[in-house]
């Protein structure tokens, strides 16, 4: 359970609770698979990953894939495509044959490491059956070997595929069962001829599913070309898995947001949480927001390298990223079971959109939560997800800073007992009673003391992310500032045109401004890197000369750029105008009406 649920009188009728625990699995309950005709492997292998029924796109899809004709499948991403075909694609190949015959192309790298691992995980009790997975950026050797093992079904790269192919290493002349999966975003990436060229080497005897969010011309064409007669099946966004994940808005107006995502994140009991943005540079802005708050946060975009954005979602899956800010296209397809929360922090554009977000939580049939936030003049734009999605969204409100504070004491208080019980107090209770002696406080007194210092706040609303409600002046009274950390005393902050994305690190960066600025090491503070840019501490301020040599030097063969940090894009418009010094002292301008906690009051 989460902090999150929508607000309790307005439960949500599309998600019931989904049964959790082997202790409620009725023994042999009836599972919506048996009426599919699977073969009893794959049956089985359905049961032990819990899928009880299947989804729409599987129950339209399967039967006509068993049947050996071809497939065009129209559906949103969550829909559980990966099942649809891969089952299917695992009837067809006899494992005793070591030669490759299914083939899946996927777009990226990484869905085709997830299609690969959702394929073997089906064919789990299939004995003698290999997946493998094929892709550029790592080395032949390797896939090279599974493949001369003997692999029977492969999902790679068009790219790589291609590649192996010249190489004479992936033979397609036994291929039985061809996937496109997510053949629109393969077009997109300029995959078409590879895709064609790797078809007209299959068999024509083969069979073919495309599965594709949208159908624009190039894909009819690719379907017309290389499918006999196939079967067309669509799933509308509303009947997509993502029913079972909670889902409620709050009004919150834009300047207000950061400091409201910040106590959501705050309060929540996910272990992972994605913050959708529309622009690549409200990427960066919000997860620099986040950082300066303390939250272990990463945006993504679009642009973003696909290694860096595998090593991010890495961090995600591995536990060591609490919070990913990412634009649409960059999360597209993201399947990570940790995440069990979505922020929308503005309402998308498009319904379909909205469907494809929210499906990042709510994975394998867990259960996730999803909140957008919309602007008070937004009614209209929610009211078109409702219709499109068949549902209707409840009003939550956003955790106040009380909450947040009591969350965070809650969540410690909640540990108490198995501290006691591990002992070695004696220390601590000896100093106490010393203290006590004193006579200055009473034990009650001092309890509330150590909860604040433990909780690491002087009183609800005086934290950095409860700046927006409190009015707190930013930095110093230093003016207006962008979205990093908040220098510390004597240093200022500034930003420099290099991040991420051209393999910035500390080192080198320290290096170019103490080489070209003269400084000493210990002159530089804190370094907060992001995709195109980085937020440098340094002690005192720069010269105008000093900023001109450092702004030459170069880190990843860019220049850095150097000037003093005055917000994201230069102090342009944007969230970052909620920094403005005499709009946060503006007490009045809170938004007090939107006090009260998700959830448990
Ligand atoms: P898509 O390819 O359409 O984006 P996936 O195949 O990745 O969707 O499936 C999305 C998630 O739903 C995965 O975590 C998968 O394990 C889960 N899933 C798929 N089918 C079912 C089902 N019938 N019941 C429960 N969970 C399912
Ligand atoms: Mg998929």
């Amino acid at each position: 359970m989460t902090d999150l649920a929508p607000a309790p009188d307005t439960a949500d009728p599309q998600s019931p609770d989904t049964p959790t625990g082997p202790a409620e699995a009725a023994p042999a309950a009836r599972n919506g698979f048996d009426a599919l005709d699977l073969p009893e492997a794959l049956r089985s292998a359905v049961d032990a990953l819990g899928f009880t029924s299947p989804s729409p796109i599987q129950e339209q899809a399967i039967p006509s894939l068993l049947e050996g004709r071809d497939v065009i499948g129209v559906a949103q991403t969550g829909t559980g495509k990966t099942a649809a075909f891969g089952l299917p694609l695992l009837a067809a190949v006899d494992p005793s044959v070591r030669e490759v015959q299914g083939l899946v192309l996927a777009p990226t790298r990484e869905l085709a490491m997830q299609v690969a691992e959702a394929i073997s995980s089906f064919a789990a009790s299939v004995g003698g059956l290999d997946v493998i997975a094929v892709y550029g950026g790592s080395p032949y050797g390797p896939q090279e070997r599974a493949l001369s093992r003997g692999a029977q079904v492969v999902v790679g790269t068009p790219g790589r595929v291609m590649d192996h192919m010249r190489r004479a290493t992936l033979k397609l002349d036994m291929v039985r069962f061809a996937v496109l999966d997510e053949a629109d975003e393969m077009l997109r990436m300029g995959f078409a001829e590879d895709v064609e060229e790797i078809l007209s080497h299959s068999p024509a005897a083969r069979q073919l599913a495309l599965f594709s969010a949208t159908m624009p011309p190039a894909i009819r064409r690719v379907a017309t070309e290389h499918m006999k007669d196939p079967v067309r099946v669509s799933v509308s966004p509303q009947s997509s898995t993502v029913s079972s994940v909670k889902q409620s808005y709050a009004v919150v107006p834009f300047r207000h947001r950061t400091g409201a995502l910040a106590r959501v994140l705050a309060t929540t009991e996910a272990k992972a949480a994605i913050v959708f943005v529309r622009t690549r540079a409200a990427a960066e802005e919000v997860g620099a927001a986040l950082i300066e708050r303390g939250l272990i946060a990463a945006s993504i975009s679009g642009d973003v390298a696909q290694k860096d954005r595998e090593r991010i979602v890495g961090r995600l899956r591995d536990g060591s990223l609490q919070v990913l800010v990412a634009t649409d296209v960059a999360a597209r397809g993201l399947d990570v079971d940790r995440i069990g929360l979505v922020v929308n922090f503005d309402v998308p554009r498009e319904p379909e959109a909205y469907v494809h977000r929210i499906g990042r939580t709510g994975r394998a049939g867990r259960s996730g939560e999803a909140i957008t936030f919309i602007g008070p003049h937004e009614r209209r734009a929610l009211k078109n997800i409702e219709r499109a999605t068949k549902q209707t969204l409840a009003e939550a409100e956003v955790p106040s800073p009380r909450d947040v504070s009591r969350h965070r004491l809650r969540t410690v208080l909640a540990q108490v007992p198995e501290r006691a019980q591990r002992g070695r107090l004696e220390l601590y209770r000896e100093l106490i009673a010393e203290f006590l002696a004193e006579g200055t406080m009473e034990a009650s007194e001092l309890a509330a003391v150590l909860a604040a210092m433990t909780v690491g706040d002087d009183g609800p609303g005086t934290r950095p992310e409860d700046e927006e409600f409190t009015g707190a002046t930013l930095a110093g009274g230093q003016g207006p500032r962008g979205g990093g950390p908040k220098p510390e005393h004597g240093y200022t902050s500034y930003r420099i045109g290099v991040g991420h994305s051209h393999g910035a690190r500390p080192p080198s960066i320290v290096g170019a401004i103490t080489g070209e600025g003269g400084l000493d090491g210990k002159d530089v503070g804190k370094i907060s890197i992001f995709g195109n840019f980085a937020l440098v501490q340094i002690r005192g301020e720069l010269t105008e000369d000093q900023l001109a040599r450092i702004g030459r030097a170069r880190v990843g063969g860019r220049a850095l750029r150097i000037a003093p940090d005055t917000g994201p894009r230069g102090g342009g418009k944007g969230p970052a105008q909620r920094r403005d010094g005499d709009r946060s002292r503006r007490r009045g301008d809170r938004v007090d009406a939107k006090r009260k906690s998700f959830g448990r009051p």
